[in-house]
């Protein structure tokens, strides 16, 4: 049987991320990742933006880890040429009625440490975003943009200078629990047995499938799985917009809001769809409601200027109609197995979060 220190199953932000930083802790890390290259599921098909930390409740792990990885994310991105842009953001209010929701959206970031948000009155963003129909906005000035595929590379390329490597076409099948680590079987077609000391399963949208495939955790512990998929449109032309603009939303969804790439380029999305299993199709009859939702901000887009852009899936742990769950990040305290942490429902702000949760991991097994 092979031998191993530390096996990362992912390479998507977050397990790259992690693997960069037990690399950096001095593990020899390996990077199991089932597809041919880094980063082919959630990491690539997301909005790219570098979250301020607004709205997640206060002391969560979203809201903890959203703030502190931003902060490093601001930090590491001009050491490692990752290319970023603060961009800002303003959350606009389109009616009076939503005027209220602004100011708990205000508290709430203050709550989490956000303290840079800014009240825009109606002329404040008439002059800032003239497209834009609003009644009053906040102003988050450290929301971002960033290039995750230069973000995710950047991770990898730290963490094979302190030694790790990755194997892709390594899916793991399974595996099981022992007094001093974790077994597993990888590979499709000749699959190997590696006994490893420490097993992080960031495995994203099949983390909850990979670890009920591992005998010895505990099945009470794993959370359901459930796939909820967004469709982003692009706006073909120029951007009729100076920042992201985010319009007040319901919850913890907030409408088809603007998101800009580093090229310029306007997305309008993500939309939500549950389905029952992965299917990044784009379902093109959505248009009329993105049309419909977006005139509420931008009543000047034109017709025929949306086309479909591509779909993401959030990593769900809580079923349709229940509340949005935290992140659930566990390790052997909370299933029992020593050696092994398992990452469910790491949906946004995953891609923010992510050094973040570099830490949190090699804290909750004890590396410095
Ligand atoms: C629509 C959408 C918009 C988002 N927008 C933002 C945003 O703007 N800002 C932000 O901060 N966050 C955002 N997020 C969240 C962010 O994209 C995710 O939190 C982050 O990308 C998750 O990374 P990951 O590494 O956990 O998962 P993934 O990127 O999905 O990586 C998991 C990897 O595991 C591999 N894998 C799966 N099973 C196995 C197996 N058995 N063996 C080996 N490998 C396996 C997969 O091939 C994959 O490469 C968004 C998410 C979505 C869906």
């Amino acid at each position: 049987m092979e031998t191993l220190d530390c096996a990362v199953i992912g390479a998507g932000a977050v397990g790259l991320a992690i693997a960069r930083r037990l690399a950096l802790a001095g593990r020899e890390v390996v990077v199991l990742e089932a597809e041919g290259s880094i980063g082919n599921h959630t990491s690539s098909r997301n909005s790219e933006v570098i979250h301020a930390g607004i709205y997640y409740p206060t002391g969560s792990l979203r809201a903890r880890l959203c703030v502190a990885g931003k902060e490093a994310l601001y930090r590491y991105c001009p050491e490692r040429g990752v290319e970023h842009r603060r961009i800002s953001k303003a959350i606009v209010a389109t009616a009076e009625d939503e005027i209220p929701t602004l100011r708990r959206y205000k508290e709430q970031a203050e709550r989490n440490g956000v303290l840079d948000l800014t009240w825009l009155t109606r002329d404040d963003m008439a002059a800032l975003e003239p497209n834009v129909l609003a009644v009053a906005g906040l102003l988050s000035p450290s929301t971002g943009i960033i290039d995750s595929h230069g973000l995710m590379l950047a991770y990898l390329g730290d963490a094979e200078a302190h030694g790790a490597s990755i194997a892709f076409h390594s899916r793991v099948l399974g595996g099981a629990t022992c007094s001093d680590g974790i077994v597993l079987r990888v590979g499709e077609r000749d699959p190997l047995t590696v006994k490893c000391n420490l097993v992080i399963n960031a495995a994203g949208l099949c983390a909850p499938a990979v670890a009920h495939s591992i005998h010895g955790i505990a099945a009470a512990t794993i959370p359901p799985q459930h796939f909820c998929k967004g469709h982003y449109y692009v706006l073909a032309g120029r951007s009729p917009f100076g920042r992201l603009i985010y319009p007040v939303g319901s919850g913890l969804w907030h409408g088809v809001h603007v998101t800009l790439d580093l090229g310029g380029q306007v997305k309008f999305g993500p939309d939500l769809e549950w389905l029952e299993s992965i299917d990044y199709r784009f379902d093109t009859s959505r248009a009329g409601s993105f049309y419909e939702s977006i005139r509420h901000y931008y009543p000047a887009l034109p017709d025929g200027a949306l086309q479909p852009g591509y779909t993401g899936i959030r990593p769900k742990i809580t079923a349709k109609g229940e509340p949005a769950a935290d992140f659930m990040i566990q390790g052997p305290r909370e299933h029992g197995a020593p050696g092994l942490v398992n990452l469910y429902g790491i949906e946004s702000p995953g891609l923010t979060s992510s050094m973040a949760i570099g830490d949190y991991v090699a804290d909750l097994l004890g590396l410095v």
